[in-house]
């Protein structure tokens, strides 16, 4: 069996007690050394078999765990935050499929969720932004036409960046196409919940300039949106004139 497991954001804390569980079980385990912190490996019992996918391509980690797999063993395949985003997992999955080996994902909390965590905001604010995109700039990994930043920037929701934070210069400008202004409030989040998280302020006019004042070029996400700003309306759900299913309004 074969688990694929969210290791978190990086604290070793912020596993789930599931992926906890099974890293404690597992006989083999496959972590993405890249981006998972390796304090997590802590959890694994003595004489886990470790290998450090950083250095593996996608045929050996797949051999890895059919190995291991014909041995009867249970293999934990940890990757950062949360799998299911930019985790290369679906690949993995569908090849586990094809040779018959059984399979389950344990979800993780994903690194926009830490960087929220750390600038202490809420995505979705009434009256501000309802909607959360979660992209990236194209690098090496092109990203479709209709993704375009530009094309998602004049949309004016809250945008979380992943994988983009050597780019500044190129977001800035696609974001300053879309709705966003140069006074638009923007964040970077460098390894949030790691010791040595950095949390950058400013806005999207800044955005270059405090990536490279910070010497930030990966492991970091760039927020951006009004929910960083101050103003908003206050919730539906808590006032107390407004019944819910569970309240009756004043
Ligand atoms: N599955 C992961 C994302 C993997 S893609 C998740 O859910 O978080 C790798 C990118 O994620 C990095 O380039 C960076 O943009 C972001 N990232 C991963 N860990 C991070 C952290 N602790 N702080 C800030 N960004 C992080």
């Amino acid at each position: 069996m074969v688990h694929f497991v969210g290791a978190g954001s990086g604290a070793p804390d912020l596993i789930t007690v599931r992926g906890m569980r099974l890293l404690q079980e597992a006989d083999v385990v496959i972590y993405a050394g890249s981006l998972v912190n390796p304090a997590l490996l802590k959890y694994c019992k003595e004489g886990t078999e470790i290998h450090d996918s950083a250095q593996m391509h996608l045929e050996e980690v797949l051999s890895v765990m059919e190995r291991a797999e014909g041995e009867g063993k249970t293999t934990v395949r940890l990757h950062t935050g949360d799998p299911s985003i930019y985790g290369a997992i679906r690949e993995q999955m569908d090849a586990l499929r094809a040779r018959g080996i059984a399979f389950d994902i344990c979800p993780g909390v994903s690194s926009m969720s830490a960087a929220a965590a750390a600038l202490q905001v809420e995505y979705t604010l009434p009256d501000v932004a309802q909607t959360v995109i979660i992209s990236r700039a194209a690098g090496r990994t092109p990203v479709p036409e209709k993704e375009d930043l530009p094309k998602l920037a004049a949309i004016g929701a809250t945008l979380v960046l992943f994988l983009s934070a050597g780019q500044t210069e190129a977001v800035q400008a696609a974001l300053l196409q879309g709705a966003y202004t140069e006074a638009t409030p923007c964040a970077i989040v460098y390894k949030a919940s790691w010791p040595e998280e950095k949390i950058l302020r400013g806005t999207v006019g800044t955005l270059p300039a405090m990536a490279e004042r910070n010497g930030i070029k990966q492991t970091a996400l760039i927020v951006v949106g009004d929910v960083l700003g101050n103003d908003y309306a206050l919730s539906k759900l808590y006032d107390k004139h407004f019944t819910t299913g569970y309240r009756q309004g004043e």
